[in-house]
């Protein structure tokens, strides 16, 4: 029987027609674009997310972009990003003309490492060349960043925090999310995410108001929002609903995969529970096979959507399960500092010796709320029979 990496037609089944009659329902209601289901979808992430306000965008690269724009973030400034991520976290910094910073990761948890992260904004201070402005912090494979840590430290330098948890989304320190310590949430809806649609999508959630409404006019080219109102915008027309009172763009989150997702978030918090049993039964079978199986500080809950463990003949083991009919996958084989794009903008002080490191040691295992224990056995089995 072949085996999926994240089995997602799986949890369709489990789901047992819901999401079927809610995509049908959407299509029949016929508000297509910000139907009800929007509105309703953002009101219950919100709230699972613990924020005050949650908005539906198109993807998760434009959610990272909402708040940069609304902030303002131009030519000059400099940008904070781990390079051990996905392409999208950086590629944001340089449409705006700013300068995205590379700073390292902490080699047990693969997150942003805020010593690192504090010595690579001095540097920028001390050389005086670009402003510090916003660091983006990515609770990488689900596990939630060192927010107490770089929050202080954003605070000491006055920078905005984003949390960019697209992978992430629903993880937890202490119970709490991370828009405790961050200005902006961020989240992708991409299928492959622990909480994902059926096509893209993406949210920012935040609990400052004016940031979620300057968020939801650019979403929308601009359009006027109540603040803009209360600023007499209605002056300029007399019907204000073709204003644009900034320079927006088009980032919203279609009716159909809002219903969707609300059918998803239902079980959310069952299949983080379950990801974390599923995590925890890897880490003591697999933990006398490879190099290193994850560490997961006690007081944190990660969503596991990655499962990633280091080997030190990575690509011989990912050769070894392929044979074995084992899916793998290397995330992320080429950091961004070393991305033919991105090699010329600037490294922490020190560079990214834990990145270069990781690189070439990890590879992540099949991983979804689904993964029963005779398919996780094979997984097991196949990497104890690895020789080399
Ligand atoms: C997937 C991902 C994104 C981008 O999300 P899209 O919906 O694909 O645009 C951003 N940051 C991280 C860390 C991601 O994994």
């Amino acid at each position: 029987m072949s085996m999926a990496f994240i089995d997602l037609q799986a949890q369709r089944r489990r789901l047992n027609g819901a999401i079927e009659a809610a995509v049908m329902a959407a299509v029949e209601g016929g508000a297509w674009v910000m139907g009800p289901q929007v509105r309703q979808f953002e009101e219950e992430l919100a709230a699972f997310g613990q924020a005050k306000h949650a908005l539906g965008c198109a993807n998760g690269t434009d959610a990272l972009i909402l708040p940069l724009i609304a902030w303002g973030v131009r030519t000059g400034d400099a940008v904070f990003v781990p390079s051990f991520t996905f392409t999208a976290t950086a590629e944001i910094v340089p449409w705006l003309g700013a300068t995205p910073i590379f700073v390292d990761v902490d080699a047990d948890t693969y997150n942003m490492d805020p010593q690192k992260l504090e010595a690579a904004i001095e540097a920028v201070k001390a050389e005086g060349k670009l402003t510090p402005r916003v660091v983006i912090a990515v609770d990488l494979f689900g596990q939630p960043a060192d927010y107490p840590a770089i929050k202080a430290i954003c605070d000491r330098h006055g920078l905005k925090l984003i949390s960019d948890s697209a992978q992430g989304f629903g993880c937890t320190i202490g119970g709490e999310h991370p828009i405790k310590w961050a200005d902006v949430t961020t989240t992708s809806f991409f299928p492959a995410k622990p909480l994902g649609c059926y096509g893209d999508g993406g949210a920012v959630l935040t609990d400052d108001e004016d940031l979620a409404q300057e968020m939801d006019s650019l979403r929308v080219h601009g359009k006027v929002v109540a603040k803009d109102m209360k600023a007499g915008a209605a002056e300029f027309a007399h019907d204000p609903k073709y204003l644009a009172m900034r320079i927006g763009m088009n980032s919203r989150l279609d009716t159909i995969q809002a219903a969707v997702l609300i059918e998803k978030l239902r079980v959310f918090p069952d299949e983080i529970a379950a990801r974390m049993r599923i995590a925890a039964r890897y880490n003591d079978l697999l933990a006398p096979h490879v190099t290193a199986v994850p560490r997961l500080p006690a007081r944190n809950v990660s969503n596991w959507a990655q499962y990633t463990v280091e080997h030190e003949n990575r690509d011989g083991l990912a050769a070894h399960l392929k044979a074995q009919g084992v899916p793998t996958a290397v995330y992320y084989p080429v950091p961004m500092h070393m991305q033919p794009a991105y090699a010329r903008f600037p490294q922490g002080a020190g560079g990214l010796p834990v990145t270069e490191r990781l690189k070439d040691v990890v590879i992540s295992l099949p991983m979804h709320a689904d993964l029963d224990e005779a398919t996780q056995d094979r997984v097991v089995a196949a990497i104890a029979s690895f020789a080399g």
